[in-house]
């Protein structure tokens, strides 16, 4: 029987107990407001183990966010030629704002899944769900 890599999982947003079911309704940029599903459709995982304990996904997401700014920063330095004053720093502002808002759905779905995947120890993958 052939298991479903972790990687796959994690890009794809599917459970970690079976690495099947879906955790998010909807596409990453679909029409649809992106919701986290109560369980997996496939192994009955609860995703939220605990009352708020998608709490602890937003500092997650905060990490990711600073990244993500400081990296466009870096971008926008590089891009402009290297200009930072004082007329250029609407440009700084602008892409980072803009860039952060575009990545918020991103950031929204890859901290839980961080969250679930990695920083959960009480959820563990179980190879017995893998399959059809
Ligand atoms: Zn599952």
């Amino acid at each position: 029987m052939k298991k479903t890599s972790k990687l796959y999982a994690l890009v794809n947003g599917k459970c970690p107990t079976c690495r099947r079911g879906d955790i998010f309704t909807g596409s990453l940029y679909g029409f649809n407001i992106q919701r986290t599903n109560y369980s997996c459709s496939h192994c009955n995982q609860r995703f939220e183990i605990e009352p708020g304990y998608f709490y602890a996904a937003m500092y997650v997401s905060y990490a990711m966010n600073m990244a993500e700014m400081i990296t466009m920063g870096f971008a926008t330095y590089f891009f402009s030629g290297g200009r930072l004053d004082f007329d250029s720093i609407w440009i700084y502002v602008a892409v980072i704002f803009l860039g952060s808002l575009l990545l918020s759905p991103f950031n929204y779905r890859y901290s839980r899944i961080i969250l679930l995947h990695w920083l959960s120890p009480k959820i563990k993958y179980n190879v017995a769900y893998d399959k059809p």
